[in-house]
């Protein structure tokens, strides 16, 4: 007799184009902190959906908001307004204290939605010939898996036999401020620098401190935008309301995604200022579904959330914990050598290579131990819970970690 897991893996790989390659667990129910698999096994949620689900699965303010928009109006499309993309682009746009929206869907679209603007800016405010426009881009960078996006990814898997490949994009080393100085001095066609404040599937790589606030300034100098892809790191999770925050940096063009709906519903969006965003004329992008009534008001409660629950703060807190118990354990440990991270986003570095599947046999037993996380690489495990954890349930994650760890000693 098959398990109820088994037949849904089973369904799946039948079924599905094996465009993913899951942890063997079958989800179907979350709340909190918590998600339980078809059998009724309760765990612990240590990736949130990549970062997605910050304000805890089904919280009930999103719940409540999506379901009572539902039964109102769903879609409109652009082609007519409908009562509740104004009040969200409002609210969006004092939340993170910017001019300007443009709704999208996804992380992915709302990566290639500012591209868009940004070229489309140094072809009218700069003067550069729009062929010759170049955005600078870092080594090992994540920002989706559109054509354009994966032009510029390092990730063979991601890129390879998917050529031909869109054009304008230098690659530059992350956290390396020289080399972005370099381009910027010498070379006239550059319109833009796109940067993760921490590179999330690089393995969670925190940069200097002090990075992003010289890169904003150099492109300042320049006039050059500076573009935060806050997909992963934005809305809490890193112990901030962003993560540039920690330097004091406003970007130019600010990429939210993800979290944006607490998982609920696909809603990202751009943000920018007037003097970027007008660019931007009817006709030039859009979406079918983006800004639709429902992610108006999924992304309205989200971001409440976000804000009355205090989740910045509680992420900042838990941070500090995670890391500093981890600590303690790596000293003695003879499989883990490092934590690094910000707030809840967070990974822990194994001794061994990174093509080993020493990490992914830690996730195993870590969801044997009632955890689910991910491997980044053979050697590194990313950890980010639901921000709406408490240190209880914390500390009560660290020890199944450090369990878990030791069983590999
Ligand atoms: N940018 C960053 C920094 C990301 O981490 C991700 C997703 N992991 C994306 C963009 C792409 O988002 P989506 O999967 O919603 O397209």
């Amino acid at each position: 007799e098959q398990t109820a897991s088994q037949q849904a893996i089973d369904l799946e790989n039948k079924y599905g184009a094996h465009n993913y390659h899951p942890l063997p667990v079958v989800l179907s129910r979350g709340e909190g902190v918590y998600v339980w698999d078809v059998e009724g096994k309760k765990y612990y949620d240590f990736l949130s959906a990549y970062s997605a689900v910050n304000q805890g699965h089904c919280h009930p303010k999103i719940v409540d908001a999506m379901t009572e928009q539902a039964k109102t109006l769903t879609l409109t499309s652009r082609a007519f307004y409908n009562d509740m993309l104004g009040k969200y682009e409002k609210f969006a746009c004092e939340f993170f204290n910017f001019d300007k929206m443009l709704p999208m869907n996804t992380g992915a679209e709302a990566v290639e939605t500012a591209l868009k603007i940004c070229r489309k800016w140094a072809y009218e405010k700069k003067g550069i010939d729009e062929n010759e426009a170049e955005i600078v881009v870092c080594e090992n960078n994540f920002h989706g898996r559109t054509t354009t996006i994966i032009s510029f990814s390092n990730d063979p898997v991601a890129r390879k036999h998917f050529g031909p490949y869109t054009k304008g994009f230098i690659k530059i080393e992350y956290d390396n401020i020289e080399q972005l100085q370099q381009h910027l001095e010498s070379n006239k066609n550059i319109a833009g620098f796109l940067v993760e404040p921490i590179q999330g599937e690089a393995g969670v790589y925190v940069p200097s401190e002090g990075y992003l606030e010289k890169a904003k300034a150099l492109c300042k100098k320049h006039n050059v935008l500076f573009i935060a892809d806050e997909v992963q790191t934005g809305i809490a999770r890193t112990g901030k309301l962003l993560a540039v925050d920690h330097e004091n940096v406003k970007p130019d063009l600010l990429i939210l995604g993800k979290a944006l709906s607490g998982g609920a519903y696909p809603v990202s969006a751009v943000l920018a200022n007037d003097a970027i965003m007008s660019v931007i004329k009817p006709g030039n992008h859009g979406s079918t579904f983006g800004g639709n009534p429902v992610a108006a008001a999924v992304a309205i409660a989200a971001l409440s959330v976000v804000r009355d629950e205090k989740l910045a703060e509680n992420a900042n807190i838990l941070g500090e914990i995670f890391r500093s118990e981890l600590n303690k354990y790596i000293k003695t440990s003879k499989i883990a050598k490092l934590v690094r991270g910000k707030g809840l986003l967070n990974a822990i570095l194994i001794n061994d290579s990174e093509d080993s599947d020493t990490a992914w046999n830690i996730c195993l037993k870590l969801r044997d131990n009632g955890l689910l996380a991910k491997p980044t690489h053979g050697n590194i495990i990313r950890f980010a819970p639901p921000l709406v954890m408490n240190e209880e349930q914390l500390r009560d994650c660290v020890s199944i970690i450090i369990k878990t760890l030791k069983e590999f000693e």
